[in-house]
């Protein structure tokens, strides 16, 4: 199954964390990247923290939901996540956006990613690789969705270090 995996870092060595993202679940099994988008430096939501770095991978995947979300979970704390204030700084934040057709409301996973409607440095990146691939739940594609959402200072600065 498709998978779209968002990456973001705002502490540290942002774009080593990108590279070191992308190798870690190269490395996994049940798990191929695909493709991934160019890389957006873009204004943080949230308390007042660093810019981020944001970017979206393409996965070929054949792990369930859950499993997958745990393998996310695990290369974030190999990447030395802490996790402490709310939408605060981090040196690796991968959220699992989609996941096939699939739509997951469980108590730790809710799939399609519930904010990606609202995150035009989620969207971005993501309408590089699937511009008109329809959000399960909502029906709208990814472009659509981009032009409604809310006006945020983001810029490419790159393609992904893959
Ligand atoms: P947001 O989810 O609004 O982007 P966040 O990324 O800062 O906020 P985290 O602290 O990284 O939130 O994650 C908190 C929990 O969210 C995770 O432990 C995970 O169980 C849960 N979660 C629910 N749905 C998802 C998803 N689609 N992708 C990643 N985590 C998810
Ligand atoms: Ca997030
Ligand atoms: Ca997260």
């Amino acid at each position: 199954m498709r998978a779209y995996v968002a990456v973001g870092s705002n502490l540290g060595d942002r774009w080593a964390r990108l590279a070191e993202a992308a190798r870690a679940l190269r490395a996994a099994p049940g798990v191929a990247v695909v493709r991934g988008s160019r890389v957006w430096d873009t204004a943080p939501v949230g308390p007042p923290q660093p810019r981020y770095l944001n970017a979206v991978l393409e996965l070929e995947t054949t792990r369930t939901p859950a499993s997958l979300l745990a393998l996310l979970l695990a290369v974030e704390r190999g990447a030395g996540r802490i996790r402490n204030l709310r939408w605060g700084p981090r040196t690796l934040d991968l959220d699992l956006l989609l996941l096939g057709d699939r739509v997951v409301r469980a108590p730790g996973l809710t799939v399609p990613h519930p904010e990606l409607a609202r995150r035009r440095f989620v969207l971005a990146p993501l309408a590089e690789l699937a511009p008109e691939l329809r959000v399960p739940g909502s029906g709208a594609t990814v472009a659509a969705l981009l032009e409604e959402a809310p006006v945020l200072d983001i810029a490419p600065v790159g393609g992904y270090p893959l």
